[in-house]
């Protein structure tokens, strides 16, 4: 009975509370905030009182790179509902008080359950690293569609909460782009929602349309009626008709008295008068300042976007338990290289070869150390040109007869057929201190790990179990 109680009992140390077998940690405004030491806990509690508080916090759970921190469940302190869309969106609920954990136990237990199930694969650009914590942070909350929220804040206008929040205001158009490639994948299905038309020169989506003279671009402009008077044919702007008496309208060709319009006159246009230029016209520009960067847009040079809901597909939730490292895809076509499939089918090969008396092979990797790093910095089409630059590089201390393959977005792996296996242990050295030489250079201020190794092939080699074997411990790291 005691230990029942016990059990059931909230204990409070400081912001730690712990309750059953979750530890809480509740935010504080006055904290030094180190989300890093959040690892500790289970879970996180803000207290909404402090408004400008949970922003800030959700932030830096939500964009932090390790992802037991971003993946961290998120609950409001609360009495009252909440209103913020995007918090609402990123935090998993909301509870009066501590005396009401027994209300989010189950769901915490679900999306760590969920956790648990995900790997984390090393993944070398940037785009592939949105794709998982986006997918990541779905999964793990049950979620099967990304809606955009309309949002004030939003730098295009609409916002997909767990994406979005990686990007700055000025970049957000960014998250569109990869949510495009993430359909292309086959991730996502997509249902139109809204176009959306962005500056040409900063991508913001606040723009002020409105209609500007021809000449000046000025709109600061006056309109009046255009008038014809159907008996003498004469057209020309009200004013030229009005007199300073009385309403009457007198015709300044005919003279004659205007009597009733549709009868003996109509107004068939507007004229517009430029207050800064002067100049009269019909035909005014429709023009859309931006109002973040202030260029003055043509609207048919706007940038259009679509806005679209994703639905997570079979594969997408595949993909978020597993990771997405998508740029195998694009490396694949470096020349130079084989893929995969056709590496192993090689290595098939090479494997019959071993019967002939005095032949050996063997197999190798290169293997970028904080890959992810590297993409950050360095974003998709550069960090191609770098992978491409290695390879070109490292094949050139190979036979012409050997084949490289990328194992992963972050490991190459060589072939070094009809080689003794010292000799093959000499190059991959070689090509070790090369490829450090080489990200030295690129990368003045980080610095770049190589990993190597090199692994002799004999006629019982399995393909699948020979790849895997010389590559395991990279997964530990
Ligand atoms: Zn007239
Ligand atoms: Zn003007
Ligand atoms: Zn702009």
């Amino acid at each position: 009975m005691v230990e029942d109680f016990e059990k059931n009992q909230i204990i409070v140390d400081k912001n730690v509370v712990t309750y059953h077998s979750l530890k809480y940690f509740i935010v504080e405004l006055n904290d030094k905030l180190r989300p890093d030491l959040f690892i500790k806990y289970d879970v996180i509690l803000i207290d909404i009182k402090e408004e400008e508080l949970v922003s800030y916090v959700v932030k830096q759970i939500r964009t932090h790179l390790n992802p037991r921190i971003y993946l961290m469940p998120i609950f409001l302190l609360s009495t009252t509902d909440f209103h913020e869309v995007v918090i609402n969106e990123l935090t998993d609920g909301a509870l009066p008080s501590i005396n009401h954990l027994d209300s989010i136990e189950t769901k915490v237990l679900d999306i760590q359950a969920n956790i648990e199930r995900i790997n984390h694969p090393k993944v070398l650009s940037f785009e592939a690293q949105m794709i998982n914590r986006t997918l990541n942070l779905m999964y793990t909350r049950n979620k099967k569609v990304l809606n955009p929220l309309p949002y004030f804040h939003s730098g295009i206008g609409y916002y997909y909460p767990e994406l979005s929040i990686n990007f700055n205001h000025r970049d957000e158009n960014g998250a569109l782009k990869i949510l495009d490639m993430a359909e292309q994948e086959g991730l996502f299905q997509s249902e139109f929602y809204e176009r959306v038309y962005v500056c040409n020169s900063c991508n913001g989506g606040f723009l002020n349309y409105r209609e500007v003279c021809p000449k000046c671009n000025s709109s600061d402009s006056v309109s009046q009626d255009l008038v014809h008077h159907f008996p003498c044919a004469y057209v020309g702007p009200i004013e030229d008709f009005q007199n300073t008496i009385d309403d009457q309208l007198d015709c300044p060709k005919c003279n004659k008295t205007l009597r009733h319009i549709g009868v003996d006159y109509d107004k068939p246009s507007v004229l517009y008068t430029c207050n800064s230029c002067h100049h009269r016209f019909q035909d005014y520009y429709t023009k859309a300042k931006c109002t973040t960067c202030s260029t003055e847009n043509d609207v048919e040079h706007l940038v259009p976007f679509s806005i679209k809901r994703y639905i997570m597909t079979k594969k997408g939730e595949n993909v978020a338990i597993n990771g997405y490292i998508n740029i195998e895809k694009q490396l694949e076509t470096l020349s130079g290289t084989v893929t995969i499939d056709i590496f192993k089918v090689l290595l098939q090969y090479e494997i019959q070869r071993l019967h002939n008396i005095g032949y050996s092979s063997n197999i190798g990797y290169v293997h970028l150390e904080h890959a992810a790093v590297v993409a950050g910095i360095l974003g998709l089409e550069k960090q191609k040109s770098l992978m491409n630059d290695l390879v070109q590089m490292l094949r050139s201390n190979l036979n012409p007869s050997d084949f490289v393959s990328f194992y992963n977005s972050s490991t190459i792996l060589f072939s070094f057929v009809n080689t003794e296996f010292k000799d093959a242990q000499g190059i991959i050295s070689e090509m070790k201190e090369l490829s450090e030489r080489l990200l030295t250079k690129s990368f003045e201020k980080v610095r770049i790990e190589i990993r190597t190794d090199v692994t002799a092939l004999n006629v019982s080699s399995k393909v699948e179990t020979a790849i895997n074997h010389m590559v395991f411990p990279l997964a530990k790291m």
